[in-house]
């Protein structure tokens, strides 16, 4: 998992948390060790808590690729309104991961299975160049990068095997109101499969020639959804490399786990749900998906 580690302060009508732990790599890491081992790549700052890193080892998070750069870790501050499928970003701050050049540790080049998390599309492009032959790349993005680095991103996204984005994300890479249309851009741009996600509407998965709609978890009880996006990933991509099959079938069950992990993460703040649940909670929940989406 590459990404960003993160220190966030993130307002909802329900609360508050203010420098609590975040990030892409952070939430897709942990949602993924439910189901496989995982290896995080990643940069802090001499500023991030030591009960960050022996929470993450705990979780059993390989952490061999996070570097420590004097400096300010990343720091993004947000809010949601009511509608919590729209993330407001007051502040994001690079901090050192504007200095960031990944290097991988040797025992990484022949992962099989690599997620590059919403990052700077030019660390996710030097990762991706050192790794020799996996079987399944997956990169997510948002509308920062979208805006300020576009051609960058899109070299990266002619090399992937999936990528994954928001719904205002799709719509505003490819300036159209259509998510359809968004979808079969991407695939022709490259990747075999297309992930968009629409926040508690649920995902769309593209695949040559067929579209798969998985509804969300209906929650009552929403506190934060920030890192649902990459819990939804980091479970995506951990069950792809669990039972090692990428196919389009194990895809639309890939979805559904994705989305049961995102559903716990946004009942509380930062990984607090993330923290505590376990693999049964899991497979539990993704039986009560299929209640829910049967007719
Ligand atoms: P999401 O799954 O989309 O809710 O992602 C939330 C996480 O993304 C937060 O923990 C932030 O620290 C992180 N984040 C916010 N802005 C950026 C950015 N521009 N690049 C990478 N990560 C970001």
């Amino acid at each position: 998992m590459v990404g960003t580690v993160a220190l966030d302060t993130v307002r909802t009508p329900f609360g508050m948390a203010e420098e609590t732990l975040g990030g892409s790599a952070v939430y897709a890491s942990v949602a993924a060790s439910l189901f496989a081992s995982v290896g995080l790549v990643g940069v802090v700052g001499r500023d991030f808590p030591k009960q960050h890193i022996d929470f993450l080892r705990s979780k059993g998070v390989d952490l061999a690729g996070l570097e420590t750069l004097d400096g300010d870790t990343f720091r993004w501050k947000g809010y949601y309104e009511y509608d919590m499928n729209q993330a407001h970003t007051e502040d994001t701050l690079l901090n050192v991961l504007s200095r960031f050049d990944p290097r991988l540790p040797p025992e990484y080049r022949d992962v099989k299975y690599v997620f590059l998390a919403n990052t700077d599309p030019e660390i996710q492009m030097r990762v991706y160049e050192q790794i020799s032959k996996p079987r399944l790349v997956m990169m997510d993005t948002m509308n920062f990068w979208i805006e300020n680095k576009k051609d960058a991103l899109s070299r990266m996204i002619e090399k992937v095997d999936v990528i994954l984005t928001n719904d205002a994300e799709a719509r505003q890479f490819f300036d159209t109101p259509s998510l359809v249309k968004a979808g079969k851009l991407f695939l022709e741009m490259g990747p075999k499969a297309v992930i968009i996600k629409k926040g508690e509407h649920g995902a769309l998965l593209f695949t040559d020639g067929q579209c798969f709609s998985a509804p969300a978890y209906p929650l009552e009880n929403l506190a934060d959804p920030t890192g649902a996006g990459d819990s939804f990933a980091g479970g995506f991509i951990g069950w792809l490399a669990r039972t090692n099959d990428v196919s389009a079938r194990n895809m639309r069950k890939a979805v559904i786990f994705g989305s049961t992990i995102a559903s716990y993460n946004a009942e509380d703040f930062s990984l607090d749900r993330l923290k505590i649940i376990t693999r049964d909670d899991v497979y539990n929940r993704y039986m009560a998906f299929q209640d829910i989406a049967s007719f």
